[in-house]
C-alpha cells in the first residue's frame, strides 16, 4: 500500500514484539548478544549502538521514506551531517556552494577544510550562469540551502541539479527550513539530503540532531556510512527516540507554522516601520513564483528588515514581550535573534531580524509585534 508522509510518519516503528507498546522503548544498551557465525556478520545483527541501534535504525528508516532516499544516518548534529560528508570527500575535491547559508557550515569549509585541500567555490545559487562558471573537473559536491538562512533566498533545485548532473558532481540539498513536509529535494534530482533534527523535525526545541539521506545507494553513500559508524557522531538512542516521536506531527506542525508565519508576513509587510518582509510565500518575495512551484508550504522562517537600522532593530526585539530572543527555529515557541550579533563574518544586514513563527495563535502574536512597534 502506498502511504502518504502523515501516515508514513505515524506508522514509523513495529509494534514492541516483546512488549506490545505501540510506543517503542528506548534501548539504551550499548552492546547487543550476537551468535558467532565466523567472520561474516548478519547486516541486520546488532552488535554495538555506534554501529545501530533500534531507535537510530527506527528514524533513520523514517526519514529515508519522508524525503523518498535509499538510506540515511542519523547523526549528532546537522553540523556533523555536514562535517560528515566533508570528512568523505579527499583533498583536492572541489566544492560549490551556496554563498548564503548556515554560517557554521562556510566556518568548517574555510576554517578546517581548506587546509586539508578540499577548496570551495561560493557563488550566488539564484544565478545559474554563475553556478555553471563555478564547476570544474574536480568539482564532487554542489550544496545549497533552499530557502537559506537568515536571507530565505530560494535555489532553483532541479536546474541546479543538471548543472550538477553534467558535471558529474553530487547535489546536496540542506532542507532544514522547508523540510520534507514541504519540499522534496531528491524528486527535483538532489542526490543528498541534509537536515539539522534540531529544528521542524523534532520540533519541540529539546533535540540536537542530524540526518544526510542519499537518493540512491553508491560509493559515496557507503564511504558516509563507513564514516559515521567508524567516526561515531551517531544520534543517541533517547535523541532518536524524541526526534521520531517528533516527526509524527511534523506535517501538522509545519501546516500551522505556515499558516501563521503567513499572516505574520502580511502584517509586517504593510507595517510603515518595517523595510522589507522576506518569506517565500509572500508575494513580495522576489522568488515568490519559484516559492509556490518548489515548496508546498512557506514555513515558519523568516526574515525582517528594521527600517532605522541596527539600534531600531534591536529596541524591537527587546520590546517583545511573546517572541523570545534566541537562536534556532522550527520549534513550539516563536524566537525572534539579530542575525549580525551570532553570525561569525557575518554579511548579513545591520537592520536584520531572523523570526521563527511558533505555533502560538497567531493574533496574539500580531498583538505582540504591533505593541513592540508602536
Ligand atoms: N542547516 C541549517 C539551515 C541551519 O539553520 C542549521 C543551524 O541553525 C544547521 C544546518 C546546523 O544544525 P545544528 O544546529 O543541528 O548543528
Amino acid at each position: 500500500m502506498s502511504l502518504r508522509p502523515e501516515t508514513k510518519a505515524i506508522h514509523n516503528a513495529a509494534i514492541d514484539p516483546a512488549s506490545g507498546a505501540i510506543v517503542p522503548p528506548i534501548a539504551l544498551s550499548t552492546t547487543f548478544e550476537y551468535e558467532t557465525t565466523g567472520l561474516e556478520h548478519d547486516p541486520d545483527q546488532l552488535i554495538y549502538t555506534r554501529w545501530q541501534n533500534p531507535n537510530r535504525a527506527a528514524l533513520e528508516a523514517t526519514m529515508a521514506q519522508l524525503e523518498n532516499g535509499a538510506l540515511a544516518h542519523a547523526v549528532s548534529s546537522g553540523s556533523a551531517a555536514m562535517l560528515t560528508i566533508f570528512q568523505a570527500l579527499r583533498p583536492g575535491d572541489h566544492i560549490v556552494s551556496s554563498d548564503d547559508m548556515y554560517f557554521g557550515i562556510r566556518v568548517q569549509l574555510n576554517e578546517f577544510f581548506a587546509p586539508w585541500g578540499l577548496e570551495t567555490s561560493f557563488v550566488d545559487m539564484s544565478d545559474l550562469a554563475a553556478v555553471r562558471a563555478a564547476m570544474r573537473p574536480n568539482t564532487k559536491l554542489v550544496i545549497l540551502e533552499s530557502p537559506t538562512n537568515p536571507m530565505i533566498r530560494l535555489a532553483d533545485i532541479a536546474a541546479i541539479a543538471d548543472i550538477a548532473q553534467e558535471s558529474e558532481a553530487l547535489l546536496l540539498v540542506d532542507n532544514t527550513v522547508a523540510t520534507p513536509a514541504a519540499q522534496h529535494p531528491i524528486e527535483l534530482g538532489a542526490d543528498i539530503v541534509v537536515l539539522s533534527l534540531t529544528k521542524y523535525i523534532a520540533g519541540h526545541h529539546d533535540v540536537l540532531g542530524g540526518a544526510v539521506i542519499f537518493a540512491k545507494d553508491g560509493e559515496f553513500a557507503q564511504r558516509v556510512t563507513r564514516l559515521v559508524k567508524i567516526g561515531g557522531a551517531v544520534l543517541s538512542p533517547f535523541n532518536c527516540w524524541l526526534a521520531l516521536r517528533g516527526l509524527q506531527s511534523l506535517s501538522y506542525r509545519l501546516r500551522a507554522h505556515s499558516e501563521n508565519a503567513g499572516q505574520v508576513a502580511c502584517f509586517l509587510a504593510e507595517h510603515p516601520k518595517i523595510e522589507r518582509v522576506l518569506y517565500p510565500h509572500h508575494p513580495s518575495h522576489p522568488q515568490y513564483k519559484l516559492a509556490l512551484r518548489q515548496m508546498k508550504l512557506g514555513s515558519g522562517l523568516m526574515s525582517v528588515q528594521v527600517k532605522g537600522g541596527r539600534d531600531a532593530a534591536i529596541q524591537l526585539v527587546n520590546r517583545l514581550r511573546l517572541f523570545t530572543s534566541a537562536t534556532s527555529f522550527g520549534g513550539t515557541h516563536s524566537l525572534i535573534e539579530h542575525r549580525e550579533s551570532i553570525e561569525e563574518g557575518s554579511s548579513t544586514p545591520a537592520n536584520l531580524l531572523r523570526v521563527s513563527i511558533g505555533l502560538e495563535h497567531p493574533a496574539d502574536l500580531i498583538a505582540d509585534l504591533r505593541q513592540a512597534l508602536a
